[in-house]
């Protein structure tokens, strides 16, 4: 075999079709391509009067036009940039993939830094126009003095026409020849909606105008007679100093960008230059109800043209809850997935945000700690999905998680343990519905202990999340366990009493509600008033709980209810039964009683099966009747 050195030869009829076929998936890029081709001619031009290379009026007004023609089929892409010589053409037009805009970054890079607004990239923007025109014209004529107009035309092959042509005035416009196909790209609402999405944030004014406007129709008429107004606003306020924003702005940008009328609940203007380039607004938007918040919504944009919404390869998953912009100049515009997952710039902005994030939650928390309070509903969510989602996020901010208490306080989880260390130590009392936990919170209101609140499915997996963090802390569920506080210490009967008279209860219980297995336990609670109730161990509930939400309804089961009949020898009622119990003709009011009072106990940990509700209302109808019947009527 002879050895060999060579060059690859690429057949352009072969390759053309790829390029302006399938380079990008979706067909409305061509808009976004030619209006920033438009845009970098004009920011180009700026330039090169900057540095004295070029003369043009300082009041110029500059402008990309996007002008549709539905008798003719056609859509021009007018500006009054740069403009291109027939070498130029030659150079930038007729060779694919040669960026003329990159080249142009490269030679004037060092003598000014505005170069950064520049779009363009891979020199392949041009030939999207191919996905819906067959035929292109371009009419240009150079900024430079002598310059001679161009005519380029192209009916979609490899093979192009060039020309002088008559036109006057600086400028580029590319006229396409909309195809049988694509007409669509000729309707204004169409046109509008894209330039919308992508353009609304470029830096030269675009107008949108329809060449030959229904005459008759008095709209059109009148529309013609005002002043017509761009689509972009082209100083967006994430470009600005965050020290020159004010807060009426920020809450104007989140009305008009993402059409939420409830106001954000605050933001984060992110401004680096270095080591890598990153502007943009995050936005914590109000929740209306817990799961509307994962529709969150992040755009991202490139040198301020849009990109693509909700990139999660950018933003943390967890962040996907924010609403915001994001304009990295570094990150290429036809971005694929899987090319950001595994480039290090990315990792990087996410990492950033991160931090950012993490730094405005500190601030908030150390200088407004009223408003913090005030926002934790609505972001507690994000936070703690972020904790267990990423664990450098849950160092950052372990600290500033704070929990609604019984009290309707706000307190972190070291202050609850402080608090209640003499209580019950390591231990953290909470409720995860109020309502149905009711009688267990008076109970500890009662004792002045406090307990938290964690209402939200995601609650239950944030405390296991956090007992894993912290080891020796533990989360008991108001229902599940007894403050040692709520026991009374005070004269302690001596313990063979106390043990009969757990016995005679346990007796007396077991045999009224015809339950063996019933466990029972028998407390002196300092709450008199109450005579039962029911704890469920949190261990038993958990794993009740998982099964029920792996589905598997019939492992009930195997996990028979483990619950817990307290009684409480301190209380009156139950101070009679144990009198009763001796009495061979009340044996049939006793039972009545036990069963009451399990039911009692069992209505305030949960609600009663139908079954033991029509039991429950039957016999208390039956106890009202007893009384009435031992009066003399
Ligand atoms: P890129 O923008 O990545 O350089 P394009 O294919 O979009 O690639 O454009 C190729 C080149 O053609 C541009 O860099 C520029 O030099 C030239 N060009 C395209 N459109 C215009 C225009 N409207 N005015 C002046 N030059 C243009
Ligand atoms: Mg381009």
């Amino acid at each position: 075999m002879v050895h060999e050195n060579g060059n690859i030869s690429v057949h352009s009829e072969n390759i053309f079709p790829i390029i302006k076929k399938w380079l990008y998936s979706d067909k409305d890029i061509f808009v976004r391509e030619l209006v920033s081709n438009g845009c970098d001619a004009i920011s180009k031009l700026k330039r090169l009067c900057s540095i004295g290379e070029a003369d043009i009026p300082e009041d110029t007004k500059y402008y990309v036009k996007v002008v549709f023609n539905k008798q003719n089929k056609t859509l021009k892409f007018i500006d009054n940039g740069i403009g291109m010589t027939a070498q130029e053409v030659k150079k930038y037009i007729n060779q694919v993939a040669f960026s003329g805009a990159e080249e142009f970054l490269a030679k004037y890079k060092d003598k000014t830094d505005e170069g950064s607004q520049i779009i363009g990239h891979f020199g392949l923007g041009f030939y999207s126009a191919f996905m819906v025109a067959d035929r292109v014209e371009i009419d240009t004529l150079s900024y430079q003095k002598e310059a001679e107009a161009v005519k380029w035309v192209c009916s979609g092959g490899t093979e192009y026409e060039m020309d002088t042509s008559e036109r006057t005035e600086r400028g580029t416009t590319i006229t396409l020849y909309i195809a049988k196909d694509s007409e669509e790209f000729l309707d204004e609402f169409k046109l509008r909606e894209i330039l919308v999405k992508y353009c609304a944030f470029l830096p030269v004014e675009i107008y949108l105008e329809n060449a030959n406007p229904d005459r008759k129709d008095k709209q059109d008429e009148e529309k013609a007679a005002e002043e017509p107004k761009p689509i972009n606003d082209t100083n967006p306020l994430w470009l600005k100093k965050p020290t020159d924003c004010e807060d009426k702005e920020y809450k104007e940008f989140y009305r008009k960008v993402f059409h939420d009328f409830n106001d954000p609940l605050f933001w984060i203007h992110l401004n680096v230059d270095y080591p890598f380039n990153l502007k943009g607004i995050l936005y914590f938007p109000k929740l209306k109800h817990e799961f509307e918040g994962t529709e969150g919504k992040i755009k991202l944009y490139n040198n301020q043209v849009f990109v693509a919404d909700n990139i999660k390869e950018v933003i943390p998953e967890f962040l996907m809850l924010l609403k915001g912009v994001l304009d990295c100049p570094d990150l290429p515009l036809n971005v694929s997935r899987s090319f950001l997952q595994n480039d290090g710039y990315v990792r990087k902005v996410s990492n950033h945000i991160t931090k950012k994030v993490a730094d405005k939650l500190r601030e908030l928390y150390n200088t407004e700690r009223e408003n913090y309070n005030r926002y934790w509903d609505d972001i507690h969510p994000f936070i703690k999905y972020g904790c267990m989602r990423d664990d450098k996020f849950y160092e950052k901010v372990k600290d500033f998680i704070i929990y609604k208490t019984t009290n309707n306080e706000y307190i972190t989880l070291k202050e609850y343990l402080e608090r209640n260390e003499s209580k019950h130590k390591n231990k953290v009392f909470y409720v995860s519905n109020e309502k149905q936990q009711a009688q267990y919170i008076s109970l500890f209101k009662e004792q002045g202990l406090e307990a938290i609140i964690l209402p939200s499915p995601i609650d239950s997996h944030f405390i296991q999340f956090l007992e894993m963090q912290e080891k020796d802390i533990k989360f008991n569920r108001i229902d599940s366990d007894l403050s040692e506080s709520l026991k009374n210490t005070e004269n302690k009967e001596n313990e063979a009493a106390d043990k009969e008279t757990k016995e005679s209860l346990e007796k007396i219980f077991k045999e009224a509600l015809n339950n063996e297995k019933l466990k029972i336990q028998v407390e002196n609670l300092k709450a008199a008033g109450i005579s039962a109730m029911i704890l469920l161990s949190e261990q038993s509930r958990r794993l009740q709980e998982m099964s029920m939400m792996m589905g598997h309804l019939d492992m009930k089961n195997m996990f028979p209810d483990e619950q817990t009949l307290v009684l409480n020898k301190n209380n009156h009622l139950i101070k009679m039964i144990l009198k009763l119990k001796d009495k061979q003709d009340k044996k049939e009011d006793l039972k009545l009683i036990c069963e009451q009072v399990y039911d009692l106990a069992m209505m305030s940990h949960k609600q009663l099966e139908s079954e033991a509700m029509t039991k429950f209302i039957e016999r208390s109808n039956l106890i009202l009747t007893r009384l009435v019947e031992t009066e003399d009527l």
